[in-house]
């Protein structure tokens, strides 16, 4: 878990700029929404904070360690996108394990953390399937199980639940707040939803043209006359 902070950020992609004058103080565990129209540069902040863009202006801290020229590997920060990806050819289990496997966690903490992740996204009962054997909701969430049993120290969700239909949102959405809810770990997430905006949110970002126009809680967000 950890604080997480832009100074003054700003992302140009050849000569077109994405963000800018982004700072953002958000405060250890947690959970932030940006919303905005397609093209206001939510995606691009997910990005620089993940290492995924470089970041040439400003400076993005999480803890007190600056990221600027830290490979996006070593940020200790998760990601997961609207299209989950899974390893088609491993089990839940399997796929649950992977990350911490690579980094050599012992094989009974795995399997503690994997019974953990497990309960919260309800995915006890589907941990010897394969892919596809799983619903597209199913693999979401284990996606969404693999990204966080790694333990990062901050979890990035570009539009992660976009692709389910109305009722699987529903129920993934309350998942994932009480997955927030038991681990606690600072979330930065995008939505074009404003349900899921005023349900998961501490905090919502509204940002237009690559600026930060409003900062607020979901009341004050979306109570304004
Ligand atoms: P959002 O996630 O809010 O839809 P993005 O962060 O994806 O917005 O994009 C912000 C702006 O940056 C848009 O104008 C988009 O066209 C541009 N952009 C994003 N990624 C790239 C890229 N790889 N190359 C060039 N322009 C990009
Ligand atoms: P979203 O709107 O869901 O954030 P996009 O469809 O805008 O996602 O972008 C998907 C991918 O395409 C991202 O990796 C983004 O960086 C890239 N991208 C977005 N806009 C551009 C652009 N104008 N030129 C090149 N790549 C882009």
């Amino acid at each position: 878990m950890a604080r997480v902070i832009l100074q003054n950020v700003k992302h140009v992609f050849n000569n077109v700029v994405a963000i800018t004058d982004i700072s953002l103080d958000i405060p250890d565990g947690e959970f932030w929404v940006l919303v905005g129209p397609s093209g206001c540069g939510k995606s691009t902040i997910l990005r620089t904070i993940a290492g995924l863009e470089t970041t040439n202006f400003g400076k993005i801290y999480i803890g007190d360690k600056l990221m600027n020229d830290i490979p996006a590997r070593k940020r200790d920060v998760s990601m997961v996108f609207q299209n989950y990806a899974l390893y088609p050819h491993m089990t839940v289990r399997q796929n649950l394990a992977f990350g911490l496997r690579m980094r050599g966690v012992k094989h009974h903490l795995i399997q503690e953390r994997i019974a953990i992740v497990a309960q919260s996204l309800v995915l006890e009962g589907l941990l010897e399937r394969k892919p596809k054997q799983l619903s597209g909701g199913q693999q979401q969430r284990v996606a969404l199980g693999r990204a966080i049993a790694r333990q990062p120290k901050v979890f990035l969700l570009d539009e992660p639940l976009s692709n389910l239909d109305t009722k699987l949102r529903d129920n993934t959405r309350h998942e994932l707040k009480e997955l927030h809810r038991s681990i606690g770990i600072t979330t930065i997430y995008v939505t074009h939803s404003q349900v899921e905006a005023m349900t998961l949110a501490d905090k919502i970002v509204v940002l237009q043209g690559g600026k930060i126009q409003q900062v607020g809680t979901p009341q004050t967000i979306y109570n304004q006359p």
